[in-house]
């Protein structure tokens, strides 16, 4: 049997907190959400890996340290309304719903969606909605958001995430090409919109309308 609670300390330990994690809630978030939940079975010996792996559709849970990164960036305090772009496998999803007080995620993909949907009932995170659609054009219903956090790399911080942020909010977005891109803090102040560099990061590319054209070759 595998002893998972045990590797998900050891992923807290050796992974996050060694790397400069250091946001309590994240890294209490972190001790409470079961990785193995969100990956798929052939994968279950390697989920508290220090790596991404393949959740079906060509798409990838991401390494535990780049969730931890991203969630880090937001500042949450526990209040807020965030929005993810990319449901995924919906672990970033449920990182987020541990610390926030609402969640909402976009997933293009129907069986993403409902897959993540199906664990987060099962878990009991009830904080969590998911629609399916073009996350690139944010989710103008639950808008304005304290926080957004991209799954997928960018040209651009779309339009309509920054439209749908509350004065004062943050966006972590990875911007640039299709073979790596900077993980990017967007910061709303005063009608104003500024930007910061965090790391390079390589993700699977955001298609959509404010995003990359489906089967268009990427830069
Ligand atoms: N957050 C996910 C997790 O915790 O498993 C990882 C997501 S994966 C790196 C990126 C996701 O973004 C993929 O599931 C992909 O289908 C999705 N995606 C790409 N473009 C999108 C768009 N325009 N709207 C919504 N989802 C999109």
């Amino acid at each position: 049997m595998i002893d998972y609670k045990r590797q998900c300390q050891e992923m807290v330990e050796n992974q996050l907190i060694s790397r400069g994690i250091q946001d309590e809630l994240v890294l209490s978030a972190f001790g409470k959400v079961p990785r193995h939940r969100f990956v798929p079975k052939e994968f279950l010996d390697s989920a508290y890996g220090d790596h991404p792996l393949p959740i079906g559709e060509g798409q990838t849970i991401s390494q535990p340290y780049m969730v931890a990164l991203m969630t880090e960036a937001l500042q949450l305090k526990g209040q807020e309304r965030v929005l993810e772009i990319g449901t995924g496998s919906g672990y970033q999803a449920a990182i987020l719903a541990e610390i926030a007080m609402e969640v909402y995620s976009v997933e293009r993909f129907e069986i993403l969606a409902s897959r993540a949907k199906r664990v987060f009932e099962e878990l009991g995170y009830s904080n969590v909605k998911v629609k399916v659609g073009d996350g690139t054009l944010g989710w103008e219903e639950f808008s304005p958001y304290d926080g957004v956090v991209v799954t997928a790399g960018a040209p651009h911080a779309p339009k309509p995430l920054v439209d749908q942020l509350k004065e004062g909010g943050r966006i972590v977005i990875p911007i640039g090409g299709s073979f790596s891109q900077m993980l990017t803090l967007v910061i709303k102040s005063r009608g104003k919109v500024s930007s910061q560099n965090i790391c390079g990061c390589v993700f699977v590319p955001l298609i959509g309308e404010e995003g990359w054209k489906a089967n268009k070759k990427l830069r």
